[in-house]
């Protein structure tokens, strides 16, 4: 069965409502040069990072400095129901969000104001439009930082992550945006702004609806503020890098490392093809060696112990291991790391963003490439190792005789057997970009009809009318 098959009892589709915007009725509600129809602002709001477009796009680019002005955004959207998605950064990877027909696509770039850094307290208020990298750089300066950092740290911003319960590369240490996440200001369908959660770090009163947000894609209300955890910085820190003569020698001593007594904050893994693309746009010496790399990153006072304890083990399952030479090196490792699927030669029909459990990271992986082989497909690798988070695309590099919807069959064909294996070693579709529009091909397969069914429920009660992203997520 389809999702689009599921029907909530009144008999429409979930999160479906659509009439036509009267830009004129909405722009009269807003600040002169708040609401954008020019053929920019539309194109570039009708895709998120992964490329998926309805083909069609929104009808308007609203860019609100108030939460006043996105509660009158949503009260006009709700009574004339007009489909919305909120936007920040559009930095994903699921096409979540991605302004489909007829939408208003509302971006929180102009909502970008730390409100407050305490360090009593451990936390950060802030507005969504917020860059993480600059929420990070700024607890920095009073001694704390912010854990979650998706390796588009850069440009992604808080609401978006917040979004997406975006991870990263820390998260295997730190946790994913969910643990860092206190208390949201949220303004729902019709314009109610509602505050969910709490300044402490402990607290149970009612259900928990501050999860429920986070990760809900945009489909429930739009985050307007959050507050987060900030934790203070590390004493010290060492990062190793580990060489492996293949990636599932490499997967095998991470699942060594997950039951070792280490906490490393940080373990990426990168494949043969991910390192060689790296190669042509680096000359750092380590990738000259055209293996497999693992980047481990241990902080805290014990950094050096730790550090310590992961090399052997590293070298115990045949990596040949050093410390980065400094932390310049390090920095520009995980650089390249972030930014690995760039290369000009190799053509990425699909990417994926499986998890696993940590002891199925060797099966998966060679499942990756064995399935790859299988369809005629080249593959490419990174993953966020630690907590069996992969990225594996399936590419084609140089000329191929068959068509592009040949080609398309293959990858899509790839990525289902993919989805399958790993959902048989108790893994997820999506460890951390979210369903968005991508993922819901196997969206059942992993939750089951009955699951979906509620989460469709749940989404009637916050917005009945189905006008906050609709078709998108479950
Ligand atoms: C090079 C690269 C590396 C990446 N690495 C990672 C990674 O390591 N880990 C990871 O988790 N992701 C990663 N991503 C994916 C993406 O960057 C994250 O999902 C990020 O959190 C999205 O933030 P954004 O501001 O761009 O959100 P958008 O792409 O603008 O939106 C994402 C979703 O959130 C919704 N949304 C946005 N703002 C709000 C709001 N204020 N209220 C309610 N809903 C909202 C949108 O409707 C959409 O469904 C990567 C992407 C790229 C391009």
């Amino acid at each position: 069965m389809s999702v689009h098959a599921l029907r909530r009892p009144d008999g429409a589709p979930p999160g479906r409502a659509h009439a036509a915007l009267d830009v004129a009725a909405l722009a009269a509600l807003l600040p002169p040069g708040t609401v954008a129809t020019d053929e920019a602002s539309l194109a570039a709001a009708a895709r998120d990072t992964s490329g998926w477009t309805d083909g069609t796009g929104p009808a308007a680019v609203v860019r609100p400095r108030t939460v006043e002005q996105v509660q009158h955004v949503l009260a006009f959207a709700d009574a004339g129901r007009v489909p919305v998605v909120p936007r920040g950064a559009g930095s994903g990877l699921a096409g979540g969000a991605s302004g489909t027909a007829g939408s208003i696509v509302l971006s929180t770039e102009r909502l970008d104001r730390i409100v407050e850094l305490s360090p009593a307290d451990g936390v950060a208020v802030a507005e969504p439009g917020v860059v993480l990298a600059d929420l990070d750089a700024a607890a920095r300066r009073r001694g704390l930082f912010y854990a979650p950092d998706p390796a588009s740290h850069r440009i992604a911003t808080l609401g978006g992550s917040i979004a997406t319960d975006a991870g990263g590369l820390r998260c295997v240490k730190y946790g994913v945006t969910r643990e860092s996440v206190l208390a949201l200001d949220v303004v729902l369908p019709g314009g109610r702004l509602l505050r969910t959660g709490h300044r402490s770090v402990k607290g149970v009163a009612g259900l928990d609806l501050t999860s429920l947000f986070v990760g809900s894609e945009g489909t429930l209300g739009v985050v307007v503020g959050a507050t987060v955890r900030l934790r203070p910085v590390p004493a010290a820190q060492a990062t190793l890098v580990g060489l492996f003569p293949d990636v599932p020698a490499a997967a095998a001593a991470v699942a060594a490392l997950g039951v070792a007594p280490v906490s490393p904050a940080l373990v990426e893994l990168l494949g043969e093809s991910a390192v060689a693309s790296l190669r042509k746009r680096s000359s750092l010496p380590v990738l000259r060696a055209g293996q497999v790399l693992l980047l481990v990153r241990t902080d805290g006072y014990g950094a050096a112990a730790e550090a310590d304890h992961v090399a052997r083990v590293l070298a115990v399952h045949g990596g040949t291991v050093r410390l980065a030479a400094d932390e310049a090196e390090a920095e520009a490792l995980l650089d390249l790391r972030r930014t690995w699927g760039l290369d000009p030669d190799r053509r990425r029909l699909i990417g994926e963003d499986v998890a696993v459990p940590r002891s199925a990271l060797v099966r998966i992986v060679t499942a990756v490439a064995d399935i790859a082989a299988r369809h005629g497909l080249d593959h490419s690798l990174a993953a966020h190792a630690g907590d069996g988070n992969l990225h594996p695309s399936f590419d084609v590099v140089g000329p191929d005789p068959r068509s592009e919807a040949e080609l398309q069959r293959a990858a899509l064909a790839a990525a289902d057997e993919l989805v399958a294996e790993t959902l048989r070693l108790g893994g997820t579709v999506t460890g951390e970009h979210g369903i968005g529009v991508l993922k819901q091909r196997w969206l059942l397969d992993e939750l089951g009809a009955d699951s979906v069914a509620l989460q469709h429920a749940v989404k009637a009660v916050f917005d009945p009318n189905g006008i906050l992203n609709p078709g998108k997520g479950y």
